[in-house]
């Protein structure tokens, strides 16, 4: 996005403001369970009855302090008024209100109608478009109900906002050129910006986010677009397989045989190097000076570039891996829980014995680093996109499993190498570790290539027919009248060339 000066001082104010306005009705709500909790002295009185515990996440009854201003010194605003919502009942036939029913407004409602009153005697909320002063409240929301329900962390105070959202159908596109387009921005003007996608073919634009990153603005729009995804392709329908390793030496072993480099975007010794050096370059300027700040602008800056370059490499490197065949088999990694520091190592004495704590941080590095997870979203897309499965084995002793005999092995792998104990099976590691993964998924192909037994001595093939056995499922079996037919003829040729 190409903000002029003023729009982009403009937008600077806005996140101020903005994070300001989010931590402030945090603390509303936080502060009104906190004083209702075991820690107050005074006398307690709860409105409606109901209250939660914060460490067993347990709602009792139908409502929680946090969500709803159940408490008194809960999300209670100055007008009483202001905490209960009206809401209209209607007749299910002739849908005429039939009542009107008076009940407890949900704490982010009142925010929100506190919010409105607010805009009236401040200046920088009146700036604010109101929809994106709302959509805060509601990005809060959605912090709590992700700590009740799906056991994220507790919401915290943020020390820095770098986006906002507009509602749907407030952000209009106008103007859209071959290189450009700009958009109106409800309260701040039409913004110039590039756009990297044919926008013409825009119906209906949703949710707008509006974002700071690196010291550049970008704007994302979620569209709906006219036409829908293909269906994904059935399994047996499928005739190709590809598996794939990820790892660090090659980020990504292809079952084919071939490999995806790893690039190491921020791990590799000059850009590490460099990066280290303006960490060090912010710790030496003091604190609150404006060298420390540019200082701080430098450093996202270089991150920011890293990140786009690792970005735009998974892309490619997604998109090589989905082109190969129909079906794309992945490892199930637990990336979070491989990153994970190393456990301490007691010694039985009240001390510690060296748990390779150094090292693992290294790793975990070098592992975040080649952005596994980010390949894993991007095949998904693609392959969603191109209607092909993708599917999630488990990656139990992938390493070491040999894919001719089955044979389970620590012996068999040295390092890169992969030589099976059992049967002699050679084969690169992760290549072979691949190949176990496109094999779990069980898909059997029938082999397009007709080999001749090996004795047959001096005989060439005068015909070649390639055959394609097009079974349901393509658990096949080769013994199609073709097959026969060819070995037979082997057999009689072999016959008249030994007389
Ligand atoms: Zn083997």
């Amino acid at each position: 996005m190409l903000p002029n000066r003023s729009q982009e001082a403009t937008l600077e104010e806005w996140l101020v403001t903005l994070r300001k306005h989010r931590n402030y009705a945090f603390r509303e709500r936080t502060v009104g369970f906190e004083s209702n909790n075991k820690h107050n002295d005074g006398s307690i009185v709860y409105a409606y009855g109901s209250h939660c515990e914060l460490e067993s996440r347990i709602e009792y009854g139908s409502c929680c302090p946090l969500t709803c201003p159940v408490v008194k010194h809960g999300v209670i605003p100055h007008q009483l008024k202001l905490a209960t919502k009206q809401t209209k009942v209607k007749d299910k036939l002739t849908k005429e209100i039939i009542a009107v029913k008076t009940d407890w407004d949900s704490a982010s409602g009142i925010q929100m109608k506190v919010t409105t009153q607010l805009r009236k005697s401040l200046n920088n909320f009146a700036a604010i478009d109101s929809d994106v002063l709302q959509r805060n409240i509601i990005k809060l929301d959605k912090a709590f109900s992700n700590f009740f329900d799906n056991g994220k962390g507790y919401p915290q105070f943020i020390k820095r906002l770098d986006s906002f959202e507009y509602k749907p159908g407030r952000v209009l596109l106008r103007d859209i050129r071959k290189n450009y387009a700009s958009a109106y921005l409800p309260g701040i003007g039409d913004v110039k910006f590039h756009n990297s996608r044919d926008l013409s073919i825009i119906q209906d634009l949703r949710t707008c986010t509006i974002k700071r990153e690196g010291g550049n603005w970008y704007i994302s729009m979620l569209v709906d677009l006219t036409g829908s995804l293909p269906d994904i392709k059935p399994l047996e329908q499928c005739k190709s397989i590809v598996g794939i390793d990820v790892g660090i030496h090659k980020l990504v072993a292809l079952s084919d045989g071939s490999f995806i480099e790893n690039k190491h975007p921020t791990t590799n010794i000059r850009t590490a190097r460099r990066l280290s050096m303006r960490q060090r370059a912010i710790s030496r300027k003091r604190k609150g000076s404006k060298n420390k700040i540019k200082a701080i602008k430098k450093l996202a800056k270089q991150n920011h570039k890293l990140a786009q370059y690792r970005n735009g490499y998974s892309w490619q490197a997604a998109s090589i891996i989905v082109k190969t065949a129909d079906v794309v088999a992945r490892e199930d990694l637990r990336i979070k829980n491989m990153i994970k520091r190393a456990k301490p190592k007691s010694d039985g004495k009240g001390g510690y014995k060296h748990n390779g704590a150094s090292r693992k941080t290294g790793l975990n590095r070098v592992i975040a680093d080649a952005g596994w997870g980010e390949i894993f979203n991007k095949i998904a897309w693609l392959a969603l996109k191109a209607g092909k499965p993708v599917v999630e084995v488990s990656a139990k002793y992938s390493s070491l499993e040999c894919p001719k005999c089955g044979h389970i092995d620590k012996k068999s792998r040295e390092g890169e190498k992969y030589l099976c104990v059992a049967c002699q099976y050679t084969e690169h590691a992760d290549t072979k570790a691949s190949r176990i993964t496109a094999k779990r998924v069980g898909l059997v192909f029938p082999s397009k290539e007709l080999t001749l037994p090996t004795d047959c001595g001096k005989v060439t093939l005068s015909r070649y027919q390639s055959i394609v056995i097009e079974t349901e499922n393509h658990a096949f079996e080769v013994n199609s009248p073709t097959v026969g037919y060819l070995r037979d003829k082997a057999e009689t040729l072999k016959e008249s060339s030994s007389l």
